[in-house]
């Protein structure tokens, strides 16, 4: 696979309508994609791509996200942000969150950079992409 391009900060990134604005003022501690049923069911896609920001990284530039909150199945309570206009998910953050939240990456303006750098629940991967896990 060929390398992915290294970013530079900030990146802009928005909800689909764009009535939401962030931007993300420092590089990411990681990108990974989950293939649970959840991860499915919440993006309408075949699996969840995350990527992990510091809260005081990412500042919102215009809108405001709406909160629906969710009990995980660790039992953590997980806020999860969107566009009340678009509904497009943003950002996931547990109410113990210590500093930290991911970020739908989908939603930033220049996705060229961004690769999973782990994937987990490969087991529940839906058959298509197992082979595009090595599995
Ligand atoms: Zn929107
Ligand atoms: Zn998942």
């Amino acid at each position: 696979m060929p390398e992915a391009p290294t970013p530079t900060f900030p990146q802009t990134g928005g909800c689909q309508c764009g009535a939401v604005r962030y931007e993300l003022r420092e590089a990411p501690f990681g990108v990974w994609a989950c293939h649970c049923n959840i991860c499915r069911k919440q993006s309408g896609s075949a699996f969840g791509l995350s990527m992990g920001v510091t809260i005081d990284g990412l500042v919102f530039t215009a809108g405001e996200p709406a909160v629906w909150t969710r009990e995980t199945e660790s039992g953590h309570q997980l806020d999860c942000l969107f566009c009340p206009g678009c509904g497009s998910r943003l950002i996931h953050r547990r109410h113990d969150h210590g500093g930290r939240q991911t970020l739908k990456p989908g939603t930033l303006d220049d996705t060229s950079w961004i690769a999973p750098g782990r994937h987990i629940f490969a087991e529940q991967a839906l058959d298509w992409v197992k082979p595009i896990l090595g599995e």
